[in-house]
């Protein structure tokens, strides 16, 4: 709830120490204070645009922006400026909307109305904000071992944008700060590897090696292969106009559902359904990969990739350095 404090109120440059008014406002908590209404605004449009409570939280500490007490931003302030009424200029009551308040807005009502909703779908789609990052959560600091985090990096001075992967220090990460990588060279790399890996035969062995106790999978793995064999051989008489089209659709089912079955089987002995369908499909699905959705491909390469280690940079360069790069497979 608001507390006003008389607009004769402390100078600016002292009220961060004292009773501090919201981010956003001068220290009368009613008029706006234009350099903060400016970020606070980009930060909603952003948010909005789909970029995370967490990037736009790195983004606030970098550009050096105070916050309210003058120590660093966490993602909860972040995420609680983004989901106060009172930048829609709404006054509340035992956190209920109750009327316009006395201050100025920052932001509209429905920009406040989307801004709830983005957060409200995220909570049920289990997910803090929609993935935009392919290895999210996937990526460790080969300094201290802290996962990292994905980040956007604005370069106002170049009028350029770069996605990156870093190591964030502080409370709410944990992490040495030391590390960063650039995301589009790092992602088509995984991409590669991951999508390599699939049709590799010890991809296949690896899986019948994870229930090893079961010769099952041994079976099932030939009954994948035959099917397959069985598949090319149909779609080659077919392009070769030995059969017609519909001789093949039909010839086709049997084999069909007895791969699709096998690769079932085989990914539920594996204990990860997520394989299923994706082994021997590599070079398919390279040729679609861009195409394909970033759930999509986020849920491809999480079904192989364990984790992947970054090193620090060994040498000056501004090129990406691959080797760099260890990935840890699932097993
Ligand atoms: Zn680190």
């Amino acid at each position: 709830m608001w507390r006003g404090r008389p607009r004769s109120g402390p100078p600016r440059a002292s009220r961060r120490s004292l009773a501090a008014a919201p981010f956003g406002y001068e220290a009368d908590h009613l008029t706006v204070c234009e350099d903060e209404a400016a970020i606070y605004r980009q930060v909603v449009v952003r948010f909005l645009a789909g970029e995370s409570v967490r990037s736009l939280t790195v983004w606030l500490n970098e550009t050096q922006v105070p916050t309210v007490t003058g120590g660093t931003w966490h993602t909860s302030t972040v995420r609680n400026i983004l989901k106060s009424p009172r930048y829609a200029g709404l006054i509340t009551h035992r956190g209920q909307v109750v009327g316009p308040g006395v201050w100025e807005a920052i932001i509209s009502e429905n920009d406040h109305r989307r801004l709830l909703s983005r957060f409200e779908l995220a909570k049920t789609s289990g997910r803090r904000a929609p993935q935009r990052y392919l290895l999210s959560a996937l990526l460790k600091c080969g300094k201290c071992g802290n996962g990292l985090y994905s980040s956007v990096r604005h370069d106002t001075r170049r009028g350029t944008v770069s996605r990156r992967y870093v190591c964030m220090a502080g409370p709410d990460h944990g992490g040495c700060g030391k590390l960063t990588v650039v995301a589009d060279p790092l992602e088509r790399l995984i991409a590669d590897a991951v999508l390599f890996r699939l049709d590799t035969p010890e991809l296949a062995d690896h899986l019948a090696g994870r229930s090893n106790a079961d010769e099952r999978i041994k079976e099932l793995a030939q009954v994948v292969e035959r099917a397959q064999a069985q598949l090319d051989e149909l779609s080659l008489a077919y392009g070769n106009g030995e059969i017609i089209m519909r001789e093949w659709q039909l010839a086709r089912q049997a084999p069909e559902s007895r791969l699709a079955r096998a690769q079932r089987q085989i990914a539920a002995a594996s204990g990860n359904s997520a394989l299923s369908g994706l082994v021997g499909s590599g070079s398919e699905l390279a040729k679609a990969w861009s195409g394909l959705n970033l759930s999509r491909q986020v849920a491809i390469v999480r079904a192989l990739v364990e984790h992947v280690v970054i090193a620090p940079v060994t040498r000056r360069s501004r090129e990406f350095d691959p080797s760099r790069v260890s990935v840890v497979w699932r097993n």
